[in-house]
């Protein structure tokens, strides 16, 4: 294998040694690099600054890098919920920051057909995905988290008119795009549990499940539900989030739980499943997610909880790698 003289000759030299080809047709570069042993953060960063400079060249209109040795072992994990406006996008989001600032090289899948609030969440902004031979390429989100969400396909209230298979035909697509080095692909799975949840379950087997839910006992009803969809085809329940518990007064700080407080710990302790923790209803919360800019890119005590859950995360991926 060897490397065209114009690739070698603009690739940064401490990178040189990585790269075992690089050739240079129709105004495409080709490159293939040695990744091994290198961690996904730093292989991202070394993709990036071997594009920027091989895009450089007069004879090169795109610049395609494909890596050898240690292939990135993806996990997938499911954010899941029974029934909707409990909070599992607000979760998604604020995980997939709280483990990009702790190394994780991570992506989003907004899944959710009915409801892709992950744009916002994640402030995308207007970017659209582009597509290289057919295979979608994610768009960055906050803090460069690449994400791909139904919202990029199509107008929400289309989406909406998506009959079952449609909306699972596109779900497909966007798990196949090209994720690159991500190791971790968080998926913001739609409410219940229709043909998209069905899908993504089946077709690509998440390691694990993360299920949230409030207090209320409709709502823990309905995630008991949601948990049977991944029990029945062999999805680990990683654990159970309580959100919207405990609402502290923004004027006199008193501590109220209007949906009730502590319900999904216990049962979780009942069901055997680990419970990961309870994230406060606070308007705070809020107002950052309609801003994209999700609270876990902070070090506010908002922060801490997606801090504490996304550890967890880490820990039980670590073990059953
Ligand atoms: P889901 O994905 O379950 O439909 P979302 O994450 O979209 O739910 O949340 C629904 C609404 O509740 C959003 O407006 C969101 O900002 C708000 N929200 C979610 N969690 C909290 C919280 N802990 N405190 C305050 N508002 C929250």
């Amino acid at each position: 294998m060897s490397v065209d003289p114009q690739i070698s000759n603009v690739v940064p030299s401490e990178l040189a040694d990585r790269v075992q080809s690089g050739r240079i047709v129709d105004g495409v570069a080709t490159l293939v690099v040695d990744a091994t042993a290198m961690p996904a953060t730093i292989r991202e960063a070394f993709e990036a600054e071997l594009k920027s400079a091989v895009a450089a060249l007069d004879t090169v209109d795109e610049v395609r890098v494909g890596f050898i040795g240690d292939r990135v072992k993806r996990r997938i994990v499911a954010v899941g919920s029974g029934k909707g406006g409990v909070g599992k996008s607000t979760l998604t989001a604020n995980l997939a920051v709280a483990l990009k600032r702790a190394g994780v090289s991570v992506g989003v899948v907004d899944a959710d057909v009915y409801g892709p609030s992950q744009p916002t969440l994640l402030a995308s902004g207007e970017a659209k995905p582009q597509a290289r031979d057919k295979q979608l390429i994610p768009v960055p989100g906050f803090a460069g988290i690449p994400m791909l969400s139904m919202g990029h396909l199509v107008d929400a209230d289309r989406a909406l008119a998506w009959r079952g298979p449609m909306a699972a035909g596109a779900v497909t697509q966007v798990m196949e795009a090209d994720w690159g080095g991500v190791e971790l692909l968080l998926l913001d799975l739609p409410p219940g549990t229709g043909d998209v949840q069905l899908t993504m379950v089946q077709k690509f087997k998440p390691d694990g499940a993360v299920i949230v839910s409030t207090p209320q006992d409709l709502a823990w009803i309905d995630a008991k539900r949601a948990m049977q969809l991944f029990d029945q085809t062999q999805v680990p329940i990683i654990g159970l989030v309580e959100n919207m518990s405990g609402y502290a007064c923004p004027h006199c700080g008193e501590v109220s739980d209007p949906f009730g407080s502590g319900g999904v710990e216990h049962a979780a302790g009942d069901m055997g499943c680990a419970f990961l923790g309870r994230i406060p209803l606070n308007l705070g919360i809020r107002e950052s997610s309609d801003a994209g800019a999700p609270v876990a890119g902070g070090d506010s005590d908002l922060a801490t909880p997606f801090v504490d859950i996304a550890r967890q995360l880490s820990e039980w991926l670590k073990d059953t790698a």
